[in-house]
């Protein structure tokens, strides 16, 4: 049995992870749950899984939690999801919370040898070359939950035969979408994801391809692969989750229905593969055809401004992150439109200056540095609306 905690056990990887767990039949046991502000359902979680640590976002929900259930070391804020991360008492964390909140509790439990189930790409894109050089001097399993990356880690058996990436991407809302329609995109048109039923960020994300570019470089740091060995591929029914091409020209692909709970069980059962939970099986004959295209770079700037990033190197991705992170949280609170995200990343990153081989101290310091520059120049757009 592996005993694991969940930091984002709220958010939609966490409760489908919850499901996969409920379908294993007692392989694994939730010792602690991290969640932000949804208490409602961090309590039903709490009574139902019976874990020993749980931590919330705020003090003032901690300390109704631990009023009303005496048996659970409540804690929070970030102190939180690091105590969670320290805890001898689990073999896996799985770290499901959205953005930079990913970070220190990762890098605390590859510490602490427990393997890693990583959902938060922004962890790999912010300190990629941190986190694979640390998890491999710890000897520390970073088993990928997000589906393309599970595809590429289930088809990569030697690296060194290995010639390319290929990553792929159902192209989102707008792939038959004109740039002027984008540019007048409401809410609810970005948010209504083809194929994933994903957190509000990541659906931003996928719209404007960026979720694609942050996957690339997030692709780089897992699996050893320079930028030009990594190709993106728009397909638009999701049934491959991406491949792995050899220098004999062989590909291996994985295919399947597009489904987050396998990637998830993968990574929590791995190296196991089980019966869980049931998963409508993919039919070769009804799916018919599979369409690929090349992604249109023109109206989809981000992914192309993913690729340049994750080439400069040194903090640039860490600006990028941010920077676009704080114009999706602006976008998602209607003080600018859809197209404005990728013009204040870009305005950003193009007048920014980098750390080289920065450390973690130095990775945050820059992170919350270009966040407050962001709101700026989101303010100002807000002016100029
Ligand atoms: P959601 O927004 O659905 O969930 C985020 C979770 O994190 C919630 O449980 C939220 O709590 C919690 N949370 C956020 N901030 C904090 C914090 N500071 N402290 C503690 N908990 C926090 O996101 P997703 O599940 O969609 O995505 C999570 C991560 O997984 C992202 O990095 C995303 O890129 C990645 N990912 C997601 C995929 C998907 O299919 N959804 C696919 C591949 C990767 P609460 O809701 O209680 O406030």
């Amino acid at each position: 049995m592996k005993r694991i905690a969940i930091l984002g056990s709220t958010g939609s990887i966490g409760t489908q992870a919850l499901e996969v767990i409920d379908k294993l039949n007692c392989e694994i046991k939730v010792i602690a749950l991290a969640a932000g502000n949804n208490i409602k359902l961090v309590s039903e979680q709490i009574e139902k899984y019976k874990p020993q640590m749980v931590s919330v976002k705020n003090e003032e929900d901690a300390n109704l939690l631990r009023k009303k259930y005496s048996g659970t070391d409540v804690f929070y804020g970030d102190e939180g999801l690091l105590e969670i991360a320290q805890s001898d008492n689990i073999d896996i964390l799985l770290v499901a919370v959205t953005g930079k909140a990913g970070l220190k509790p990762t890098i605390q439990a590859i510490n602490n040898k427990k393997d890693i189930a990583l959902a938060n790409k922004e962890t790999l894109v912010m300190a990629g070359d941190i986190i694979m050089r640390l998890a491999k001097e710890k000897n520390v399993n970073i088993l990928p939950v997000d589906s393309e990356h599970s595809a590429i880690f289930q088809c990569l058996k030697n690296r060194n035969e290995a010639k390319h990436l290929i990553i792929t991407s159902s192209g989102g809302p707008f792939r038959n979408s004109t740039i002027q329609e984008m540019d007048n995109a409401d809410l609810n048109k970005v948010l209504a994801h083809p194929r994933w039923n994903m957190g509000r960020k990541i659906t931003v994300d996928s719209a404007t391809l960026m979720n694609k570019g942050l996957e690339v470089i997030e692709a780089h740091h897992l699996f050893d692969f320079d930028y030009d060995d990594i190709k993106v591929v728009v397909h638009p029914q999701s049934y491959v989750h991406s491949a792995v091409e050899y220098n004999d020209g062989s590909i291996i692909a994985q295919i399947g229905i597009p489904s987050m709970h396998i990637p998830i069980q993968y990574a929590l059962t791995y190296p196991k593969r089980m019966a869980g939970i049931e998963t409508e099986s993919f039919d070769f004959v009804r799916a018919a055809k599979l369409e690929f295209y090349e992604p249109d770079t023109e109206k989809f700037p981000s992914l192309k401004l993913a690729f340049d990033v994750g080439r400069k190197g040194a903090t640039f991705p860490v600006c990028m992150n941010a920077a676009n992170e704080e114009a999706v949280f602006a976008f998602l609170s209607g003080k600018i439109k859809f197209t404005d995200i990728y013009k204040i990343t870009k305005n950003i990153l193009d007048g920014y200056i980098p750390v080289e081989n920065p450390a973690i101290e130095d990775i945050l310091c820059e992170d919350e540095k270009i966040r407050e520059k962001t709101k700026e120049l989101v303010n100002e757009y807000c002016g100029g609306l």
